[in-house]
């Protein structure tokens, strides 16, 4: 404001001087013409200053000036000084982020809607194989695996992808990717192999264990069999352990059945064929009824549709459902099986009339080994084992388990095959 007032005041003061002279020499008109001209003539020539300064980057401290020109100089070059102190900042955090992903041992890459590379870091540049000059390339023709290929296009980001590494097959890597921005991913790369050795030693030591249990388990069962024959039934005790024995080493060779079975499903290929789905029920459901109790199975077969899948594994987990269903559930009670197709899915319902379960149990009962409450349950043989099966079976035909049930009321176990497994006669 200062500053304003006294340019104010030079230009009336020249005025004044203009007015006087002008007045005595009658010259008031010229004179007021070289003033004006005056005062024009030393705007341009600061602006031309100005204008050069600005034009040279204004880097230097700026020229040598009076009034209100050395206060527009002063805001410019202060208005550029401060940009340069944030644009350092900046510079730094940028370099410092850079360093942080490079040091990072995930592979890291950003890309575009385009699924082309914006930014690779370090660790993606070892494990993936790309390089510097790959920036906008597309991905997909980088990284060739048709899991990945299939799980870029899905957008469906949820879980992540496992493949080979493109540079050594033998690391195996996690991917992941995560949306942010507008349409821009950040695809995530992390090296799992010694996690997916571990799993896969467990999973071949269970497998090699339960085969191994198979033979003296055999053996042992020949020898109380043997054992029964010969008992007479003179001495109670020998006959309630012969019984016993019997009991156990029937329970363990389930065990040890349903723990193969699994390691089975785990580790073995699918090879999937047409499955006569009403025939199998009707199979599985009469096998039932001959061996356990008559009349209690009510199947509707509702759909006469086939599906594509594995019989064996399917049998197999139908024949836990309808086990359980029977299991669980009184014996004056009936257990309804019914195969039907809706809009989305071909849909098997296995509904019991037993205690049901609650909604704590609902989300557990297909870990391995778990049961129910052992008091509960500790009557009725069990591996606890049998649910994992069908989740497992269910997860290689695409399918789902849904569980409804209500705390005394009965269950209604529901397998949920997509549509595209459906097949006709
Ligand atoms: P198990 O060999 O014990 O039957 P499962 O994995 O088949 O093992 O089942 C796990 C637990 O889920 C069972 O111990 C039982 O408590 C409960 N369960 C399974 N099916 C039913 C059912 N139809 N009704 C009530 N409880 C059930």
């Amino acid at each position: 404001m200062v500053i304003w007032q006294r340019e104010i005041l030079t230009f009336l003061g020249l005025f004044l001087v203009v007015c006087v002279i002008g007045f005595f020499t009658k010259l008031f008109v010229p004179l007021f013409f070289l003033l004006t001209l005056f005062l024009l003539g030393r705007h341009l020539y600061q602006i031309h200053r100005f204008e050069k300064w600005l034009r040279t980057g204004g880097r230097s401290t700026y020229p040598k000036t009076t009034g209100v020109w050395e206060e527009l100089y002063y805001h410019v070059y202060r208005i550029k000084k401060n940009n340069k102190r944030r644009k350092k900042q900046l510079s730094k955090m940028v370099d410092q982020f850079r360093q942080s992903t490079e040091a990072l041992p995930d592979a890291a890459v950003v890309l575009n809607a385009s699924d082309e590379i914006e930014w690779a870091n370090k660790a993606a540049r070892e494990v993936l194989g790309l390089k510097r000059s790959d920036k906008g390339q597309r991905i997909p023709n980088l990284i060739r695996f048709p899991e990945f290929i299939q799980y870029l296009k899905s957008k469906q980001y949820d879980e992540p992808v496992t493949v080979p590494s493109p540079v050594n097959e033998n690391v195996t890597l996690a991917v992941r990717i995560i949306n942010y921005g507008v349409g821009l991913r950040l695809l995530l790369a992390q090296d799992v192999t010694q996690l997916k050795q571990m799993e896969r030693m467990r999973k071949d030591f269970v497998a090699n264990v339960s085969h191994e249990l198979r033979t003296p388990l055999t053996v042992i069962k020949g020898y109380i069999e043997t054992l029964q024959d010969f008992d007479e039934g003179d001495s109670p005790l020998l006959t309630t352990s012969l019984k016993n024995m019997q009991g156990q080493t029937d329970r363990m060779q389930h065990l040890v059945d349903d723990l193969l079975l699994l390691a089975h499903l785990e580790t073995k290929n699918k090879k999937h064929e047409v499955v006569n789905i009403p025939t199998l029920l009707k199979q599985i459901c009469n096998e039932n009824d001959a061996t356990l109790e008559l009349g209690r199975i009510q199947l509707t077969l509702d759909s006469d549709a086939y599906l594509f899948g594995e019989e064996n594994e399917l049998r197999s987990a139908f024949t836990n459902l309808l086990g359980n269903a029977l299991k669980y559930s009184p014996e004056e009670t009936t257990v309804k099986i019914r195969w039907h197709q809706t809009e989305n899915a071909l849909l098997l319902d296995v509904i019991d009339e037993g205690e049901g379960l609650s909604q704590s149990d609902i989300v557990r009962v297909t870990e391995r080994f778990y049961r129910v409450e052992a008091k509960r349950t500790k009557k009725i043989n069990g591996t606890g084992l049998g649910l994992a099966i069908v989740k497992h079976v269910l997860m290689r035909h695409d399918a789902q388990l849904i569980i409804r049930s209500e705390w005394g009321k009965g269950s209604c176990f529901q397998c949920a095959f997509p549509l595209k497994r459906l097949r006709r006669k």
